[in-house]
């Protein structure tokens, strides 16, 4: 694969606390690649290593197969071609639209960089603002602003931290699309840093998993989804049912069923995790069936989320499309997709 941007190797520590334990992030021109993990979990450190505004401690950096950051190597960020959105990265606010994006393209005789920042305001679609204020503007329109910004000087790679987070529901999805739209045709690799699993679905052509500064998995939005390789990756895309169980003649059994156990030996304890829209619902009749009692209905729009409680069993959620409801008071039979049922030894 060529490289876009790749971390090699990379760990760091804050005094005596490594924040990075020997992570690899791999981007390919053109690609986009999500780093998404809980707070704390080191991605904000990754990606300013990778920008050179934290200095490498191990490892090493590579922008388009060129080697800017290793063990006695340094190339300072404004040398790196990266483009930097970050939350609080926040737009110059005695200079306006033009002199903000302009800024980084001062080399250019005057033509040129009006020319540069008309484009680059056209791409995200701020080129009546041309001569705001960033106070006259939105947080949504500030952070298209930067995004055109970063973009302006053609970066070899774009970082992006938390770039929505500060907005409104509506916004947020508006200038998801506008960015996702904007790298795709620009062609560049990109890395964006969410805690928002959603987010990082809805944006990353890969996802990069990480806690407690170590990569849990590398993957596809679907591979991560449908194949999550443990019980923090697998909880992490949302809520799941659990159900402890141990391994019997190759099957872990659980109030709802058994579960094939995939190569997991015999006697070990596991968690069987299921999501609650791998929760089939049918009516109820026939003998065998494991049946629910309906405890609660909430809609949430298309979907709804039904509150189970299995006869002499647990609690279970189940999501559900919302012609598929039954009122509460009823009573349902229940079984597994076996597409959203996951096993894991116990950790
Ligand atoms: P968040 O989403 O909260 O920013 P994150 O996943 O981006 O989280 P980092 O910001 O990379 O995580 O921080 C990782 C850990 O390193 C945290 O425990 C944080 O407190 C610590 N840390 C970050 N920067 C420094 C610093 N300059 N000095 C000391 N500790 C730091």
């Amino acid at each position: 694969m060529p490289v876009g941007l790749s971390l090699k190797n990379v760990s760091h520590e804050f005094g005596n606390t490594r924040v990075l334990r020997d992570i690899n992030v791999d981007v390919a021109p053109g690609e986009l690649v999500c780093l998404l993990g809980p707070s704390g979990c080191g991605k904000t450190t990754a990606l300013r290593i990778a920008a050179g505004l934290e200095r490498l401690q191990t490892g090493s950096v590579l922008i388009h197969d060129e080697v800017v950051a290793s063990a006695g190597q340094y190339l300072e960020p404004e040398k790196r071609g990266v483009g930097l959105v970050f939350q609080d990265y926040a737009l110059f606010p005695h200079l306006d639209v033009a002199g903000n994006i302009g800024f980084g393209l001062r080399h250019m005789a005057a033509d040129d960089r009006r020319k540069a920042v008309v484009n680059a305001l056209e791409r995200v679609g701020m080129v009546d603002y041309i001569d705001a204020f960033p106070h006259q503007l939105s947080g949504g329109q500030q952070q298209r602003v930067a995004l055109a910004r970063a973009l302006a000087p053609v970066p070899r790679v774009m970082l992006l931290d938390e770039p929505f987070s500060g907005l409104d529901v509506a916004r947020r999805a508006e200038l998801r699309d506008t960015t996702l739209h904007v790298l795709k045709n620009a062609g560049i690799a990109t890395v964006m840093v969410t805690h928002d699993p959603e987010e990082a679905m809805y944006m990353g052509d890969r996802i990069i998993v990480m806690n407690e500064g170590q990569v849990m998995q590398d993957g596809t939005p679907e591979e991560l989804y449908f194949h999550p390789a443990n019980h923090f990756v697998a909880s992490f895309f949302g809520e799941v049912n659990l159900f402890p169980s141990r391994v019997e003649n190759s099957v872990a059994a659980t109030p709802l069923g058994e579960v094939a156990t995939d190569g997991i030996a015999d006697g070990t304890a596991v968690d069987v995790l299921v999501r609650p829209e791998g929760l089939r619902i049918g009516a109820a009749g026939h003998n065998g069936d494991v049946l629910a009692n309906i405890d609660a209905v909430r809609s949430l729009g298309g979907v709804s989320l039904m509150h189970l409680s299995v006869h002499n069993g647990p609690h279970i959620h189940a999501r559900v499309p919302r012609r598929q409801v039954i009122d509460k008071g009823g009573v349902v039979s229940i079984t597994l997709d076996p597409e959203m049922t996951f096993v894991f030894p116990r950790e």
